[in-house]
């Protein structure tokens, strides 16, 4: 048996909490707080402690989705983005910049987080803003 303990920081919220993911013969099993951890202690919330649940999840998203008339159907990214982008762009064309908002997570890291503002401001030309902390 091969075990391994995978230091780690939890992706929910902006707090930080840290701990370990249980590796067992290569198939994450479960989540360990990390007593030490200068944020949490050796403590963790709900969602914290099912967080190895998530990435072995069957309904996980691993690819893009587009509605396509009732359904969702996978599409690659570059189909993805490119409607999104398409999209985004007619928008601000017939509507003007400020009928679009960005709404951001603290799941972000803080570079993804500014590059999203930057992408607001001066990509699309609007200072709506927000973010998911606020709500
Ligand atoms: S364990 Fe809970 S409080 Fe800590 S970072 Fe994760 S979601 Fe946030």
């Amino acid at each position: 048996m091969d075990y391994k303990l995978v230091p780690t920081v939890c992706p929910y919220c902006g707090c930080g909490c840290s701990f370990y993911l249980e590796v067992l013969d290569g198939e994450l099993i479960g989540t360990l707080p990390n007593k030490t951890g200068p944020v949490n202690e050796g403590k963790l919330c709900v969602k914290g402690w099912n967080v190895h649940e998530f990435v072995v999840s069957p309904a996980r998203l691993t690819k893009p989705l587009l509605r396509q008339g009732a359904d969702l159907a996978p599409v690659s990214w570059d189909e993805a983005l490119d409607f999104g982008a398409s999209r985004l762009k007619a928008i601000q064309e017939q509507y003007g910049p400020d009928s679009i908002a960005f709404l951001t997570s603290a799941k972000c890291t803080n570079e993804e987080n500014y590059l999203l503002q930057k992408f607001a401001r001066a990509g699309v030309g609007t200072n709506n803003v927000d973010h998911c902390a606020r709500l």
